[in-house]
């Protein structure tokens, strides 16, 4: 078992995470730009644990530079930046410096794009799906998780989750027919009927290394398998398995971008994002078995 492979779920490995070092309370500043540049880093990642020691004003002007160079380019960092900075002017208000003075003008956020959600039953259970009016953006295993974990991914995609009642018609006929299509193809995939999924997706307000994970991923055809690292490899950046996987195990279209498919480099399964049950059998479904795979 090579240590840098991707995750295990809840075993000793995936708790130690290899290669991340722990931090002495007196350790000196180091660069987030430096650690953001590893090749074996996210730099979204590092961004988003550097939020609190922005609004304290312990970065430097160059640190400060790099994070609006990246969020301009970033809508998944820009989102976490302005949440943190909405959260921080709320605290402001709660804990005002001096006098409170006259009442805040209330916040309208600006429109999100509407991501319509519905239930769509399967044989690994009931999948939340949702869709713009154009593409599909998240599959949601219900076990364990559900709507509201759902519901936090899209709003954190920068979406405004919308349920849709069951039997209800969608909202307009473009947003109806993105979510029969997909309905129709899982259960044509669940049904052994298709190898290939025809589907709009849409992989906005994810940060861009894990939209290049998924993009490679989205590649693997049906019944065969890839490797963490022959991912990593694809996107040009061969020592971040681990990454890989931790942006595979965050997948937000399971099933359709096909990380099941993805196991570690000494041929077993790695982890799953719903459990590794479910990669098991939507592998046994693609009629892959692999030594050691046991369910
Ligand atoms: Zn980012």
């Amino acid at each position: 078992m090579t240590p840098s492979d991707g995750p295990t779920a809840g075993t000793a490995e995936a708790i130690q995470r290899p290669g991340a070092e722990p931090e002495a309370a007196d350790a000196p500043h180091v660069s987030i730009i430096m650690v953001a540049n590893r090749p074996d880093v996210d730099p979204c990642d590092v961004l988003c644990d550097a939020l609190p020691a922005l609004s304290c004003g312990d970065l430097s002007l160059s640190e400060r530079a790099w994070i609006d160079r990246h969020t301009a380019t970033c809508r998944y960092c820009a989102n976490e930046l302005e949440c943190y900075d909405h959260l921080c002017q709320t605290l402001d208000q709660v804990y005002p410096a001096g006098d409170i003075g006259p009442c805040p003008t209330p916040r309208f956020l600006p429109t999100k794009p509407a991501a319509w959600y519905v239930v769509v039953e399967s044989p690994v259970g009931p999948l939340f799906v949702a869709t713009t009016d154009d593409a599909l953006v998240e599959i949601e295993f219900s076990k364990g998780r559900g709507e509201d974990e759902l519901r936090r991914h899209l709003l954190e995609r920068g979406f405004a989750p919308r349920p849709l009642a069951e039997g209800q018609d969608g909202p307009n006929d473009s947003s109806r027919r993105v979510i029969d299509r997909v309905r129709s193809q899982l259960r044509e995939y669940f049904g052994g009927q298709r190898d290939n999924f025809d589907l709009p997706l849409d992989l906005s307000g994810l940060p861009p290394f894990t939209r290049d994970v998924l993009e490679a991923t989205v590649n693997v055809p049906f019944g065969r398998l890839d490797t963490y690292r022959g991912i990593a490899t694809r996107i040009g950046k061969p020592a971040a398995t681990r990454a890989v996987g931790n942006a595979l195990n965050r997948n937000p279209i399971p099933v359709v971008v096909p990380c099941h498919r993805i196991i570690r480099s000494d041929g077993t399964a790695g982890g799953y994002g719903g459990g590794l049950d479910i990669k098991f059998r939507l592998l046994a479904l693609e009629g892959v078995t692999l030594a050691g795979l046991s369910g």
